[in-house]
């Protein structure tokens, strides 16, 4: 009929317009290699922050000790107690437990939000086995991973940049994030120091380390996506400090703020992105993060039903809900093998309250869920790339044996097998056979918790 005619016009648009043909990858991988130069010149000289951690040395093998970690980044956080046993006995122990963030903390008070922070973690910390509380004198000391923009001032200092991932507190922005929490565990009497503050992807980065020493990066693919790698002091010469006895600063990219005119953006883009907590900011996070990628489904097929009836003569009311299909539901519908599309079936009736869909109609919404996923995958590869340019991995130098691995961890890398497939497989077709043997991705199972603490011990005031 006409109205299909219309909608898969709509399809094919949208196909179109999220295309990315290798020659564009190139393109942002060398938009993202001149902006890291450009973020590191100077403060504020790019979209990329570029963040100095202030983590010059990673992570060995000899860290011992009980330490903790708190992972506050999406909505949950976690709080771990780690038990490393020094050279050659790795981790002996980890504990951890997964609180989830009520929603109206995101949005409320600083106060309440490290309230509720502290007030977890000293719960947790009343779970500490007989055997293994510190003598008296001595300070319990965690690792604090805040993966938000935070301008680091010390290895266990930093103001926070600004929000992202549907988080908005305004009395934190500009406030030091570590002073706030120390605040609210003096408050009831949690006597604990921050000895680290880092993000996932520095968490992550030292985690990977510890088990791999050819760990040169690490990229997080979550609810946000961010990444970080090791740079060569004396190629950031906005670093006015010593320069390390290593010769290494471990920088924080803040990659999800990238943006460059070869990005493919649609309408869908567009209005998500006019219409977020944040609009102008993390549009390359927008486009790959598994807080967007089920919104920018539902917006294609919303717009489908609006223009070519899709789902009938009415449009489905619940379609018209902002972020109430989640990706990790986009991504089962993606993954479904049933003859008969029964699980994208299932999907859109539980939670678009679409009944009676046709095997037709299914195939478009798993066509659309391919068309989005695929995008940010082959975005997040190229990505990679740009940083294996930076520091000069892209290319096999001859009599040099390197072996560069990237540490990759979050739920949307873990849990979003086509999504993963796809940016490996873009990542090898990108650097080429000869260079893709050099280069490995390795998940990195929850390093990000492991690595604060790790990181915390190797800063701790008792060394
Ligand atoms: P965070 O990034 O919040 O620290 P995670 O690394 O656990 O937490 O990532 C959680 C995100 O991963 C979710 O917001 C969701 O977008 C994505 N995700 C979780 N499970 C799946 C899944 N089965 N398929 C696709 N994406 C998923
Ligand atoms: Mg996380």
């Amino acid at each position: 009929s006409r109205k299909w005619g219309r909608a898969m016009a709509i399809l094919k648009e949208f196909e179109d317009k999220c295309g990315t043909p290798i020659v564009k990858l190139r393109q942002v991988a060398d938009a993202m290699d001149v902006e890291m130069h450009a973020g590191l010149a100077s403060e504020g000289g790019s979209k990329l922050n570029m963040l100095i951690s202030f983590v010059d040395n990673l992570p060995t093998g000899d860290e011992e000790g009980l330490f903790y970690a708190l992972d506050l980044g999406g909505t949950n956080f976690r709080v771990l107690r780690v038990h490393l046993g020094g050279k050659d006995r790795g981790v002996i122990g980890q504990e951890f437990e997964e609180v989830s963030i009520p929603p109206h903390l995101m949005t409320g008070s600083s106060d309440a939000l490290f309230d509720f922070i502290a007030v977890a973690l000293a719960k947790f910390v009343g779970s500490e086995p007989e055997g293994f509380h510190p003598p008296a004198g001595r300070q319990r000391e965690l690792g604090f991973t805040f993966s938000f923009p935070v301008r680091q001032t010390s290895i266990a200092s930093g103001n926070l940049i600004k929000w992202t991932k549907g988080f908005n507190i305004e009395d934190a922005v500009g406030e030091d994030v570590v002073g706030e929490l120390t605040k609210s565990m003096e408050k009831i009497g949690l006597d604990m120091r921050v000895a680290a503050l880092v993000n996932d992807t520095i968490g992550t980065l030292a985690g990977g380390r510890f088990y791999n020493q050819d760990v040169i990066a690490a990229v997080i693919l979550g609810t946000g996506t961010n990444a970080a790698y090791v740079e060569r002091a004396h190629a950031i010469p906005k670093w006015h400090g010593l320069i390390p006895k290593s010769g290494d600063m471990v920088i924080n990219m803040e990659w999800g703020n990238f943006r460059s005119s070869h990005l493919p953006l649609t309408e869908y883009d567009l209005t998500l992105d006019a219409d977020s907590l944040n609009p102008g900011e993390q549009i390359f996070e927008k486009l790959i993060s598994g807080m967007y990628l089920g919104e920018i489904v539902r917006r294609a097929l919303l717009k489908m039903a609006e223009e070519a009836d899709f789902f009938g003569d009415t449009v489905p009311p619940k379609l018209r809900v902002p972020f109430i299909l989640r990706t990790p539901d986009m991504s089962a519908m993606h993954h479904d093998t049933t003859s008969d599309l029964k699980v994208v079936g299932n999907k859109l009736r539980d939670i678009l309250e679409i009944s009676n869909t046709s095997l037709k109609m299914r195939k478009i919404v798993v066509e659309l869920c391919d068309i989005v996923a695929t995008r940010g995958a082959r975005l997040a590869a190229a990505g990679i790339l740009g940083i294996l340019k930076k520091i000069g991995k892209d290319t096999v130098k001859v009599g040099e044996k390197q072996k560069s691995v990237i540490a990759l961890d979050g739920g949307l890398f873990e849990h979003y097998t086509k999504f993963r497939e796809c940016l490996e497989s873009t990542l090898k077709e990108l650097v080429g056979d000869e260079v893709a043997e050099t280069i490995a991705i390795e998940h990195a199972n929850d390093g990000s918790g492991i690595g604060a603490a790790l990181l915390a011990a190797s800063h701790s005031q008792y060394l």
